[in-house]
């Protein structure tokens, strides 16, 4: 009964909403770091109005879609979501969609070139932007996708996909040479959960999460007190915050550091799976995954 009411309330919005202008189609993306895609393979076309369901900040592994989302997915001329889990709490509805609409932006990535998610059998880890090589896999098949929706278009967006990929590609290059003068044995980055998987495979760094690579997982005071062994014994300089994590689980591996009588300093927050505020270093993608290898190299390095 509830259900038949939800979707009574969900059509009369319909119904009574002002929509959009009809010759504008509704790309919507679930990610910051897909919608910023999005925007930079369609620069200089005005027939499509971009939405993005996930603020700056949000956890897409927790992230339960609203109502006004709802509206949006049924409003929608195409869906790109990340994929391999990343919106766990949204799969169900991902696929009550009609299949043609929806685009799983991961299936742009050869299955070789993922890394197997360690605590879910049989899945693989969802955090591709990590690596921007990837990532630029990921962009030439969302830019495939986005000239079928778009075929007058296609020029255009071909054009655009290979200049975002440029510039991902360049970044990519840039990260790996800073990211190495950081000596080998000060190269590990501990975070709260294993969004960086990637990012220690494209750039040699070592990494270790508290949590697994979902936020979904819990944590306890043997996973605290194996990290603190860790990173006391390593003489680890830093650990990092999230911007879409609590901080409170790094707050505590930092205390249990410190009775052990080493030092331990809060190198920064980092932007893992959103994006930051329009305002801010992280507003684009580009500008997220610099200011994390900045932060990174700072807070690091001898
Ligand atoms: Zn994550």
């Amino acid at each position: 009964m509830r259900k038949f009411v939800l979707v009574l309330s969900l059509l009369s919005l319909i119904a009574c909403t002002e929509g959009p202008k009809k010759e504008q189609l509704q790309i919507v993306c679930t990610t910051g770091m897909l919608a910023d895609a999005a925007k930079q393979l369609t620069l200089g076309i005005d027939s499509i109005q971009l939405i993005t369901l996930m603020g700056p900040g949000t956890d897409p592994h927790l992230y339960k879609a609203s109502q006004a989302d709802v509206l949006a997915l049924s409003r929608a001329d195409l869906i790109v979501y990340n994929g391999l889990h990343l919106e766990g709490k949204m799969n169900d509805l991902f696929k009550k969609l009609p299949a043609q609409k929806t685009y799983a932006a991961a299936d742009g990535v050869a299955e070789e070139d993922l890394i197997n998610a360690s605590d879910y059998p049989g899945a693989y880890d969802p955090h591709l932007w990590f690596d921007l090589s990837l990532w630029a896999q990921l962009v030439d098949s969302l830019g495939e996708r986005l000239a079928i929706l778009l075929p007058e278009q296609s020029g255009k967006i071909r054009t655009n996909t290979k200049n975002y990929q440029q510039r991902l590609l360049e970044t990519h290059k840039w990260a790996k040479t800073k990211l190495l003068q950081i000596p080998e044995n000060q190269r590990v980055l501990i975070t709260a959960h294993d969004a960086f998987k990637y990012f220690g495979r494209a750039y040699s760094v070592e990494v270790r999460g508290l949590q697994g690579i979902s936020t979904t997982a819990e944590y306890g005071i043997a996973d605290i007190s194996a990290l603190a062994d860790f990173i006391a014994q390593r003489k680890i300089k830093a650990v990092f915050i999230e911007n879409s994590v609590d901080p409170r689980a790094i707050q505590a591996v930092i205390e249990a550091v410190e009775s052990r009588g080493e030092e331990l300093k809060l190198g920064g927050e980092l932007y893992s799976d959103a994006l930051g505020g329009s305002d801010g270093p992280a507003a684009n993608f580009l500008g997220m995954f610099r200011y994390n290898v900045q932060t990174i190299y700072q807070s690091l390095k001898q």
